[in-house]
């Protein structure tokens, strides 16, 4: 047996395999080690002599539990079934490995999350590099390398693959987010921001010969030119083979629901690079990378895995195209005007299974009998879904009555063979309804009817043989017996052959027994049999609908999707945005969707964003720490996504230039863990948005050039500002705590401040949230700082610093340069304060201009880390020393001297 054993292993590489033994999975060697770890199972021996084998296991029925765990910690797992019954079995029984299930591969339903798909991707670059004397290859910048790639849902059957360069290969993982990944072995692979498992694969399951081979086979096609894809599309179909190679190693079974494959081009949707898509919290939060808080959870109002799914997938892939956005909300707003219809739809799709999963598992051969009840109930509640959408007008809900295929003869087909109550697996039988199948229904009236005979017989044994307590009994090894006590020994008629002794009876059969028997139980099987016969024959009738079913399903998830959109906005009261080909953005009291949600009702403060060409194309934020700088900026962005999405969007009123890209940077990032200081992953991101950014573009920068020296980060940021006013153009918003940089506003054209209203009294302050046109006037750090509680000492000391460092500036203040400074910038610090507090503070009319710039407190934070000029160092850089006699330097040093005693005794006053 171990033989067999090392024969399974080896056929299953790093796998870990269980290995089925009697009721048991049992694991060996170096897998029962790891096992134990990993599952907490006892680590035993197998053979306790001189070379003991490390043994662990579990019982059968446990085995989805402990495969759930050890795909979720990311192992591979063979699974060696006996293949032959063990009773039957001469010498050892049969074992085969009969799948081997990975995170990609996964489609038992315990093991899925119903709301997310399952991506099994692949990635294949060109085939050896070219020579070197080839020019091309040795100028040829890397980053644009061909690189094809290809995914798959084996839980839904949906295969898609593209041709992409290999630096937009971590944006494609991080939208596509794959829960495992198929290389070549040869392949060196720069580490991939990604949770995905990697799995190795031969280098030939990557050949041309080969995807071909397979995939003209799983589709019956003999080119893929009929799905879309060209001659230039060599690497994607080369990535769309390895992957059905590596389907068919691990699940050794039909896989008819992979029907087709579709080429995904990039450009054609709204492109989020990776950090942007993490920084917006679009499917995971930041923080710690769960659903909750992202917007996601906001806009999934889906009563259905189905249009869960579809929704994320729309939210990983928004539309750039204005018709097809409108097309969306026109279908959203019909479902808005008619509550009624809308909330008759989401009853009865709450009332549809996952007909994609379902569907998936009857294609692979996996389908239980009430996997088949549930495509019918679904099935069934088609007819009125389709009549509630009669109604509704917009064009894309039209199409979506017209693609609705009731399947009727499926639906007639399922309500006619299967029971009412369907049970979850055959064996209990039961499964096909009675009248169904005049063959069944006979053999299950003869088995029903035996035991009706055993009770007959039972009486009529009491009565011939005069002893009440005689009992006709059944047990799996003897089968039918007579049992009579010890008392009632001597009255056993002739006739009567001992079987078994028990302690205070004894089991007899009779010829006319065991007749009986060997008619009952082979009817019981029969029917059994005959049952499973009708069964799959009914899969197969099920099967060879799929696709007509698989339309309909995806039809239901739009459904659904646009349902749940025109609940949402309902219930909270969004308005239509209106998409437009320009870039200008004009909304009206927006909100943050996840804080409106998640605040108080009515404590979030609504905010107003007006950008347009050529005037306020940048909007520069200013204000303290935890005004709300950075919500406001993320709610601009999240607003003309959800606008690209299809969804209303919290405001009274929007309109929003569709935008080609959305970039974000925000907060200093977390992937020190990356090896990449906070300075450099700002500045590669930095980077990636100036040579990204088209005019058609969505920028919003927070903090930007704060992980280096102030001055660094000031010009850097001043710099970049400048870059995308002037070679670019696109819409920016960018929030900061730089003051400096708010004397863009003069030069540069299209460059608008705004600042977060705040309210000062006493030693605290209040933030309003309010956004309002002009600069901030300072920066609050300290008072953050107390809010916060920081000690008190801690706090004078940093006051008492600050107003050092303020009065020493304000006598000798430095301007980055092509700051034209006004004349009045020199007025002292303490007369500056204004008091934004007030209410009626202008909002947001660009043209409104808070000038002439005075000279904030704020500015001179600055000066904290930078190095500052004392005035008498300027005196001795000019100090001609060879001219100066002894009495004359001492006398200089001396008054210096007292110089700087008076500065300090000043500021002890103070
Ligand atoms: P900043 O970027 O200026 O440091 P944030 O945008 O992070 O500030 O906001 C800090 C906190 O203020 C948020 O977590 C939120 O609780 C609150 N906040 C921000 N904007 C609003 C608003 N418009 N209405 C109500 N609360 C807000």
């Amino acid at each position: 047996m171990m033989k067999q054993y090392e024969e399974a292993k080896a056929a299953c590489g790093e796998a870990l395999l269980l290995f089925r033994m009697g009721d048991f999975y049992e694991l060996f060697h170096q897998d029962a080690q790891d096992a134990a770890q990993l599952l907490g199972l006892t680590l035993t021996s197998r053979d306790k002599g001189e070379n003991p084998v490390p043994m662990a296991g579990f019982p059968h029925h446990q085995l989805e539990s402990y495969l759930g765990k050890l795909i979720r910690l990311g192992r591979r797992v063979a699974i060696c079934e006996q293949v032959e019954d063990p009773k039957k079995a001469v010498g050892i029984v049969k074992r085969e490995v009969t799948r081997v299930v990975s995170p990609g591969t996964v489609t038992d339903d315990s093991l899925l999350d119903p709301r997310e798909s399952n991506y099994l991707l692949s990635v294949v670059r060109p085939s050896p590099a070219r020579p070197p004397h080839d020019e091309f290859s040795l100028t040829h910048d890397p980053a644009c390398q061909p690189v094809g790639m290809a995914w798959v849902d084996l839980s839904t059957g949906s295969f898609e693959a593209a041709m992409l360069t290999e630096s937009r290969l971590p944006d494609e993982l991080a939208r596509i987010a794959p829960v495992e990944i198929l290389l070549p072995d040869s392949v060196q692979i720069p580490k991939l921001l990604t949770q995905a498992v990697t799995t190795r694969r031969p280098d030939w399951t990557f050949s041309t010969k080969l995807a071909q081979e397979r995939l003209t086979q799983q589709f019956g096609t003999q080119t893929l030119e009929g799905f879309g894809f060209t001659s230039n599309d060599q690497l994607a179909v080369r990535a769309a083979g390895a992957i059905l190679e590596y389907l068919r190693d691990t699940q050794r079974t039909a896989l008819h629901h992979i029907d087709r494959i579709v080429p995904y081009r990039t450009g054609c949707s709204l492109e989020l690079d990776e950090s942007s898509r993490r920084s917006l919290e679009i499917q995971r939060s930041l923080h710690d990378g769960q659903r909750d808080g992202t917007l996601l959870s906001v806009l999934d109002c889906t009563v259905t895995a189905m249009g869960s799914r579809l929704l994320s997938q729309w939210l990983a892939s928004p539309l750039t195209n204005i018709a097809q956005i409108r097309d969306r909300l026109d279908a959203v707003e019909s479902l808005v005007r008619n509550p009624s219809q809308a909330d008759k739809l989401r009853r009865s799709l709450r009332e549809t299974y996952d007909l994609q999963r379902l569907l998936a598992r009857v294609a692979t051969g996996r389908a239980m009998p009430r996997d088949l009840a549930f495509i019918g109930q679904t099935l069934q509640k088609l007819p009125e879904l389709r009549q509630t959408l009669a109604s509704l007008t917009a064009p894309l809900l039209r199409r979506l009555h017209a693609e609705i295929d009731l399947c009727s003869d499926v639906a007639d087909d399922l309500r006619q063979s299967l029971a009412d109550e369907c049970p979850h697996t055959l064996q209990e039988g039961g499964v096909i309804r009675l009248g169904y199948d005049a063959r069944l229904d006979e053999l299950r009236e003869l088995a029903a009817g035996g035991k009706r005979w055993i009770a007959e017989y039972q009486a009529r044994q009491v009565r011939e043989s005069g002893i009440p307590s005689l009992k006709v009994g059944y047990n799996k090894v003897f089968g039918y017996f007579i049992e009579i006590t010890n008392a009632q020994r001597d009255r056993v008629p002739d006739h009567f052959i001992r079987r078994q002794t028990l302690k205070n009876a004894e089991r007899y059969v009779t010829e006319e027994l065991k007749e009986y028997e060997e008619k009952v139980l082979a009817a019981d099987q029969q029917a059994k049999e005959r049952e499973y016969e009708l069964f799959t024959a009914l899969r197969e009738r099920i099967q060879s609908a799929t696709r007509r079913m698989q339309h309909t399903a995806s039809m239901l998830a739009q459904l659904d999707v646009f349902a749940g959109f025109a609940d949402l906005a309902r219930r909270r009261d969004y308005c239509r945005p209106e998409p437009l080909t320009e870039p200008t953005i004009e909304i009206a009291d927006g909100r943050h969707p996840v804080l409106d949600l998640r605040e108080a009702d009515g404590t979030f403060v609504p905010n107003d964003t007006l950008m347009h060409l050529p005037d306020a194309v940048i909007l520069l934020i200013t204000g303290p720490n935890m005004a709300g700088k950075s919500t406001y900026i993320r709610q601009v962005a999240l607003l003309t996504l959800m606008m690209q999405v299809g969804s209303f969007v919290p405001a009274r009123s929007a309109r929003i230039g569709v935008a080609d890209r959305i970039f974000a940077r925000v907060g200093a990032g977390d992937r020190l863990a990356h090896g990449q200081s906070t300075f450099m992953v700002e500045m590669t991101e930095a980077a990636r948005i100036l040579n990204g950014a088209t005019a058609a573009s969505l920028v919003i920068l927070d903090e930007i050039g704060r992980g280096t020296s102030t001055y660094d980060g000031v010009s850097l940021a001043w710099a970049i500002v400048e870059y995308l006013h002037n070679q670019i153009g696109c819409r920016t918003l960018f929030a900061t705590h730089y003051h400096e940089l708010t004397d863009l506003e003069q030069s540069l054209h299209g460059v608008t401040n705004l600042n977060v209203l705040v309210k000062e009294w006493e030693e605290t302050i209040a933030f309003l949230h309010k956004i309002a046109a002009g600069a901030a006037d300072k920066s609050y750090g300290i008072h953050v700082a107390r809010l916060a509680g920081v000690p008190r000492p801690v706090q004078l000391r940093a006051q008492e610093i600050l107003q050092q460092l303020e009065e020493s500036h304000a006598r000798h203040a430095h301007y980055p340069a092509g700051g034209n400074e006004p004349a009045d910038s020199l007025a002292p610090a303490g007369e500056l304060r204004v008091d934004v507090g007030a209410a009626d503070a202008p909002l947001l009319r660009p043209h409104l201009r808070t000038r002439p710039r005075v000279r904030r407190s704020s500015d001179l934070q600055l000066t904290l880390f930078a190095p500052y000029d004392h005035p008498l160092l300027d005196e001795l850089r000019s100090l001609n020393v060879a001219a100066l006699g002894p009495e004359a330097a001492v006398q200089l040093l001396r008054s210096w001297q007292q110089q700087l005693q008076q500065e300090r005794e000043e500021s002890r006053l103070r």
